[in-house]
This record gives structure tokens, sequence and C-alpha cells, in this order.
């Protein structure tokens, strides 16, 4: 199993499963049912559109169309897909609730973090404070050249930061450190929370990068779950 996730250690000592794929896997759900040992049905991807949605599934598992998802049921595990865009997990120690969240410059710039967080205080009476976050990999200010429209809107958003930087003309954004500051600004301790220092771009070996390959490529998972 260890060359095919990579566990994030900010969950350790709780009763939660998480972990991001690598290329040793292809992201498809019935290979995150095998590593976790449970039926396909046990696992859930949203139909993922770059939209600001966060969705709570319970029984009724149909797929529907969202880019974060929520859950309180054990022995479940929710995901979401990703190759350069940030997988965001959480979890809510207090209450025993878990999240996924892909968060791309468009998902990050309609604040779905923050609004993941707080649907989960909605709807669970989840406190920010108790909340533990692991950031996947994905690519980072290194490599992620973009227009200065992209850092205005991820800016509002997410608050003043230092994650982006001007390279010659152009501009790099770090969208794993702009959602921290999301998170940060919704109330989620800063040592909570784990940020995965790897680069999809930088490691095309390891990871599945849109950008590198230019256009079509594979996927790879961020997984969580409550574990009974
Ligand atoms: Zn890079």
């Amino acid at each position: 199993m260890n060359d095919k996730v990579v566990v994030p250690p900010i969950f350790d000592g709780h009763h939660v499963t998480a972990f991001f794929t690598t290329r040793a896997l292809h992201g498809f759900v019935h290979e995150i049912a095998k590593i976790l040992d449970v039926p396909s049905g046990d696992v859930y991807l949203p139909i993922q559109k770059h939209t600001d949605k966060a969705i709570i599934i319970d029984y009724d598992r149909e797929p529907k169309i969202a880019d974060a998802v929520i859950t309180g049921n054990r022995g479940f595990f929710i995901g979401v897909q990703t190759a350069d865009c940030v997988p965001v997990l959480l979890y809510d120690k207090k209450q025993q609730v878990v999240g996924a969240v892909h968060a791309g410059w468009r998902g990050t710039s309609e604040s779905i973090l923050k609004k993941t967080i707080e649907m989960m205080a909605q709807r669970f009476y989840t406190s920010p404070s108790d909340i533990l976050i692991a950031i996947g990999p994905s690519i980072r200010g290194c490599c992620y050249e973009v227009g200065y429209e992209v850092i205005e809107a991820v800016t509002r958003a997410s608050g003043e930061g230092d994650y982006f930087r001007t390279k010659g003309e152009k501009y790099c954004i770090d969208l794993p450190h702009a959602n921290r500051q999301q998170a940060v600004s919704s109330g989620v301790p800063y040592e909570q929370i784990w940020l995965s220092d790897e680069c999809t771009y930088c490691l095309p070996d390891k990871y599945y990068s849109y950008r590198f390959a230019k256009g079509s490529t594979g996927r790879q998972c961020g997984i969580i779950g409550i574990v009974l």
C-alpha cells in the first residue's frame, strides 16, 4: 500500500482513515475500495464540475454534481479526484464528521473550503476549532502560472497572504497555501492543518499533472472516512 498512497500524519491516533493516492493507482472507485477492503458502494466520489457546491451524503448515494462532500456515516468513505487541483480532507474530531473538497482556482476563489466548513457547522454543529485538515499534493507556487485576475479572485476569497509571487512578467500562485489561509480565516487553528510539500507538476512520475500532460491525464484521489 505504501507506494500507492500518501498518508497525512495529522489524523494519527484518530478514528479516521485518510490518504492521497499516487499514479500507482488510477483513482477508480474499485481500486480505492480494494485498498480499504470495503465494497465499492461504500466509496463515494461526486461528479466534479469546478463548482462551489458542497453536499451531505447519507443513505442516498446517487452520484451528484458537487465539488465537496460531507458525511457523518461510519465505515463510509468519501473523496475527490484531482490532477493539479488541491484535494482537501477535513475531520471534525468532536462531532465525528468528515469532508473532502476539490479546490482548483475556481473553487478556491468561490470559497469552497469555507463553504464546506460552514455547512459542517450548520448541519453537524461543527466548531472550526475541532477540525483537523490535510491538504494533499497539487501543483504549487513553483509551477502554477496564472493571470492576475486569478490572484485577485483567490485573495478576495481567502484573505491576504504570501501565497503568490511574480515570475518575470507572470504570476505564480500557491493554492495549497491559499486554502490554508481560507481555513484559518474560517476559524481552523493553523497548527491543525497539514500541508503536503509535493508539487504534482514537479513530480510527474509520481502524480498525475494536468498541466504537465498538457490536458488528458488520469486522476489521483483524496479519500477520508470514519472507521468503526
Ligand atoms: Zn512545481
